[in-house]
């Protein structure tokens, strides 16, 4: 990673967590800005650039789920978004609003600077235009050569399978629900077609040899959708 300072804004209205979340990112070495409600949250953002946004639902005066439109129609900055404990239907409407990751209070100090940590690395990549062939374990995907092999064996896939494989590996960890999968790869907005992403999954699985019951490298996320993981980064 380099060197260079990273910028977080933290959105918190809970004093208490807000210093504590803010005092940890800083021994971190991040540079924290931290604010107690969504307005200011907004006159921040519109002040100076950030390399990540810590945002919790719940706030005064703007809501998190109207910051999190807000920022999302003008930047690609990525954003993690806190809920409540028993906010189930929450952290679902946080990643259809467009919010990179979620993180459910009270979470450890260590888990959030993990997210943080796995989010930056992301977006570097994903800005990065020279990575082209990614390597996950076993598996090789050569995306402008539109080739995948898995430990050396080519594997042969349809361009929707190989559409969705390049969508999930591009952003290890990251969590896609059915209808924003049906978006990317099919490229329709249309609720009855969630079901045939389930049979392109079931379909690469096959092709990748990946276990559903032990996955190496595609994630079913209960009531939610997908995620892909990297399994050289999963024994750390
Ligand atoms: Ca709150």
């Amino acid at each position: 990673m380099s060197s260079e300072v990273r910028r977080i804004l933290l959105v918190e209205d809970e004093k208490a967590i807000r210093d504590a979340v803010a005092a940890y990112l800083e021994r971190e070495n991040y540079w924290v800005t931290a604010v107690g409600d969504g307005q200011e949250a907004l006159d921040e953002f519109e002040k100076r650039s950030f390399d990540l946004v810590i945002l919790d639902l719940m706030l005064p005066r703007v809501s998190g789920e109207r910051v999190c439109r807000v920022i999302r129609d003008k930047s690609d900055v990525p954003i993690i978004m806190v809920t409540a404990k028993g906010e189930v239907e929450d952290r679902i409407v946080g990643l259809e609003l467009g919010a990179d990751d979620y993180l459910v209070k009270p979470f450890s100090p260590r888990e959030l600077v993990a997210r943080v940590r796995a989010l930056l690395r992301r977006a570097h990549i994903d800005s990065d235009p020279q990575r082209e062939i990614l390597t996950f374990g076993d598996l090789v995907i050569d995306i402008s050569g539109h080739k995948v092999t898995v430990g050396g064996n080519e594997v042969d896939l349809t361009a929707s399978e190989f559409k969705l494989l390049t969508t999930l590996s591009r952003y290890p960890g990251r969590v896609y629900s059915r209808m924003e999968l049906v978006e990317k790869v099919l490229g329709y907005d249309f609720e009855g077609y969630e079901r045939t992403i389930d049979s392109h999954i079931k379909n690469l699985r096959a092709k990748l040899g990946d276990d559903p019951r032990h996955p190496t490298w595609l994630y079913t996320v209960h009531g939610i959708g997908y995620r892909f993981e990297d399994p050289s980064k999963q024994d750390k």
